[in-house]
């Protein structure tokens, strides 16, 4: 089936403002939600089809990318978060868009509140860390990682929860003052999962899982940086007759012999000497994408910043991509023989030896016409 437009989903126009998407999204979040609508196929695709609409929209970068090339756009990147939405991730976000009306508006109109995790158990989130040099960073990487996850063991069987009798909630009558209100809980014998397991193979804990150890491949886009955390849905550990949890991998830049990162640039500090300097020369400099040849002119001051354009860190997500930044750095020799001291001397009192600052822009001005 064709995927509708998402302006469609929400009945909004292209044109509708942030707050005015946040309205249309919870009009339909509360007409179709499945506690309002148990059962009814249709109304939980609605309102999975809102939740993924209003997930791209009020994003400005996937808004943007959406704009531009329609769905086409939006299963590019690197595959995170990129496909159909999961409950859980539909109510996580509630807190955001139903916080600024004073709570939740499911608490009065459905009664009590809900599991978060919906009806569905879930499996644990498995976190590793992984470690990506520079260039990496730069290009974006395809990595293999190996890690050690809880599988349902093949062969566990299940039988029919006898107190729930599969429907995974209970359901208490109260006498109150308004009449007779119904609550519903998870199961307390089956934790909401409807079954308990009958059948365990040998070599399965009493969950009916086995640790076992996985190869995933994750494809890690351009940009990421220190810190960030990747989740890959349901790459996590596995509950039998539920959904496995999300594998989330946390980016550990690793330093660079010659480079430094900073934002989406790249440092280099080039040292040059001084006769170099004042007669210029031709360097070669480290880069992400191999050496570059660079001119430096005769007459370079220390303290230049050279630039080699596109020579950075994409922007995740982003379409510009930051440069290369070349720190001139002239060296003062700190031992001189007896020869060289005498030509010192020779050059110490000529004229073009001598600093003029009145001709000569200071280091500060310089780093603000550079960044200007
Ligand atoms: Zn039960």
């Amino acid at each position: 089936m064709a995927k509708r437009d998402y302006y469609e989903v929400l009945g909004v126009d292209k044109s509708a403002s942030p707050d005015e998407m946040k309205k249309a999204y919870r009009k339909m979040a509360i007409k179709y939600h499945p506690d309002k609508n148990p059962d009814d196929k249709e109304a939980e695709e609605k309102f999975k089809e809102a939740a993924e609409a209003y997930e791209v929209l009020s994003n400005e970068e996937k808004k943007r990318q959406y704009d531009q090339f329609g769905h086409a756009g939006m299963n590019g990147g690197a595959g995170f978060g990129g496909g159909g939405m999961n409950m859980d991730d539909i109510f996580s976000h509630f807190g955001d868009i139903f916080g600024d009306m004073g709570g939740s508006p499911f608490e009065s109109f459905f009664g009590g509140g809900r599991n978060r995790r919906g009806r569905t158990s879930v499996g644990s989130n498995i976190r590793i860390k992984l470690k990506l040099s520079l260039e990496e960073v730069t290009k974006g990487v395809e990595k293999k990682i190996k890690f050690k996850k809880k599988v349902v063991a093949a062969g566990v069987t299940f039988d029919t929860c006898s107190t729930c009798g599969g429907r995974g909630q209970v359901t208490r009558v109260q006498n109150t003052f308004l009449g007779q209100m119904q609550t519903s809980s998870a199961c307390p014998t089956c934790g909401g999962q409807g079954k308990k397991i009958k059948n365990v193979p040998p070599g399965a804990d009493g969950m009916g899982l086995k640790t076992e150890e996985v190869t995933t491949t994750i494809n890690i886009p351009a940009g990421v940086s220190d810190g960030l955390q990747l989740s890959v849905q349901g790459k996590g550990n596995e509950v039998a007759g539920g959904v496995a949890g999300d594998l989330i991998v946390l980016i550990e830049e690793q330093a660079h012999p010659e480079l430094q990162r900073d934002g989406n640039n790249i440092v280099y500090n080039l040292h040059i000497s001084f006769p170099q300097a004042a007669l210029g020369t031709e360097v070669e400099v480290p880069t992400v994408g191999g050496k570059a040849r660079l001119k430096i002119e005769a007459g370079t001051q220390s303290g230049k910043v050279l630039r080699l354009r596109g020579k950075g860190i994409p922007e995740l997500n982003g379409y510009r991509t930051g440069d290369q930044l070349i720190y001139i750095n002239v060296y003062t020799p700190a031992k001189l023989n007896n020869n060289e001291k005498e030509l010192m001397k020779q050059l110490l009192d000529s004229e073009n030896f001598t600093p003029d600052p009145s001709k000569e822009k200071g280091f500060f001005e310089k780093m603000k016409d550079f960044f200007h």
